[in-house]
């Protein structure tokens, strides 16, 4: 099986299309070919490029094209398969630590369904409709004409409007630094706009309160989105790697995602977890699992008086909440002072730790884990720039020992190159076969490779799955 010269040039085209926007045309164009014949019966393979092209412009297809004919394309998309031989060979010596950073991709596959952080928009959207408020009915229809879709690139705004707008002096400097050389202005139609000269002005006198509100709404909106992971159930990425835990003491899992999940396939296996954060709840040994939560955890609250922080048990908390006992608390009182607490949940957003101090305690852990470890192992997560301290961190300690590989285990292709990418960058002489790749969900390679790791198994053949949806009519 091979790629027709055909298909690159369709490829070719398909590309040009996509830098003209013409997604409409582009999302048949991609339906197109995953549904010809020879690729469906699988006398062709598909090209890599499809996914990337894909990945672009999957955001806009339900606009253009059926739900139906979006989750075909999706389907054999995931068709296209790339998992480095060497992964197979990859063994976890008894003796050494071993790491394991899970992002947002590792509580995605069923049955735990959390949506990762690109899909969170929509809903943040649909829930301040219900609130009817004239100035955030006004953000969203900005934010559509505007083409901002990432829940990140938001609340990072609220949040430095918010800042700016209590100093009038920080909101000139601000402008200054955007703008002293002129605007830059969109000319409708054309994607590259003009830089216009404007004369410098002083910052109009914003609605601090306005701002304020608006932040702190937005805030109470995505700690709602966060709702729906209470009842989320481990899925097989979980338990896989709750499994390597119970067999290799010596293993650190490091997470950004706030979910349960992996709490719950650890004490599932009857092993305490140790979450490395305010007043130790156990003696740190190797019976407990080293467990740290960058971002926080759903059971976890923080009281912005006394700076407290209570976590609460997982599982009753899930209970409470199935039995409808419990509504998720946005807010609540501290039981220490009386002020208002909140959950503990780091929103996606640059400048994130100033939200709550005591999560800053966790990058010392989190880089002595790095450290420690001979492979790290990084599975479901986007290296995304408003968490470059983890990619620091890592890249750090990547330079540090030239013996330590990195395992990266995605859906997204373009994922380990681009990483690759950035060490070579960043480390004098990378021998790029340190990073291994596999691209594929986690829910079908860990329990493969967590295996392989501790030599339980032969490694499986390299097999090229085909997608077995039915072709629409
Ligand atoms: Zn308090």
């Amino acid at each position: 099986m091979a790629v027709t010269e055909a298909q690159h040039d369709y490829l070719r085209t398909a590309e040009q299309v996509l830098r003209a926007r013409e997604f409409d045309d582009l999302v048949r164009m991609i339906y197109h070919v995953v549904s010809d014949d020879d690729i469906v019966e699988g006398r062709e393979d598909l090209d890599e490029g499809w996914g990337d092209i894909w990945n672009k412009v999957r955001r806009y297809a339900p606009r253009y094209v059926s739900n139906d004919m979006v989750e075909y394309i999706d389907a054999a998309i995931k068709t296209i398969r790339r998992i480095d031989d060497k992964l197979w060979q990859v063994r976890l010596p008894e003796e050494e630590a071993v790491t394991i950073l899970l992002g947002a991709g590792a509580s995605k596959p069923p049955p735990s369904n959390i949506p990762v952080v690109t899909e969170f928009l929509p809903e943040l959207w649909r829930r301040a409709k219900k609130l009817d408020r004239e100035d955030l009915n006004k953000l969203d229809g900005w934010c559509k004409d505007n083409d901002i879709t990432n829940i990140e690139d938001l609340l990072t705004a609220a949040q430095i409007a918010n800042f700016s707008t209590k100093s009038s002096g920080i909101l000139a400097l601000l402008k200054y630094f955007l703008y002293s050389r002129g605007e830059l202005v969109r000319t409708p139609g054309t994607v590259e706009g003009r830089v216009i000269r404007r004369p410098m002005t002083r910052p109009e006198p914003s609605d601090v309160s306005a701002v304020a509100l608006l932040q702190d709404t937005l805030q109470v909106l995505f700690s709602l989105l966060a709702e729906p992971m209470i009842s989320a159930e481990p899925n097989a990425a979980h338990k896989a790697v709750a499994e390597l835990i119970s067999s290799h003491r010596n293993t650190n899992v490091i997470t950004t995602n706030y979910d349960g999940c992996i709490d719950q396939a650890i004490r599932e296996k009857d092993i305490p977890c140790e979450y490395l954060i305010g007043q130790p709840q156990y003696d740190t040994d190797n019976k407990r699992a080293k467990l740290i939560k960058m971002h926080g955890s759903i059971n976890w609250f923080y009281c912005e008086s006394c700076q407290e922080m209570d976590r609460y048990d997982l599982g009753y908390i899930k209970e409470a909440y199935q039995k409808e006992k419990l509504s998720y608390p946005v807010m609540g009182i501290c039981k220490h002072c009386g002020g208002l607490s909140r959950p503990m949940i780091v929103p996606p957003l640059s400048l994130k730790f100033f939200m709550f101090p005591s999560l800053a305690g966790l990058w010392d852990r989190a880089l002595i884990a790095f450290q420690e470890s001979k492979i790290i192992l990084v599975v479901g997560y986007s290296f995304s720039e408003a968490d470059t301290y983890i990619t620091k961190m890592i890249s750090h300690t990547m330079a540090a020992d030239t013996t330590k590989q990195l395992i990266i285990v995605d859906t997204d292709r373009s994922l380990a190159a681009n990483v690759t990418k950035k060490l070579v960058t960043h480390i004098d002489n990378f021998d790029e076969k340190r990073v291994i790749r596999a691209v594929e969900s986690c829910d079908v390679l860990l329990p493969k490779l967590c295996n392989s790791l501790l030599n339980k198994e032969t490694p499986p053949a390299s097999s090229k799955a085909k997608s077995t949806t039915k072709k629409e009519t």
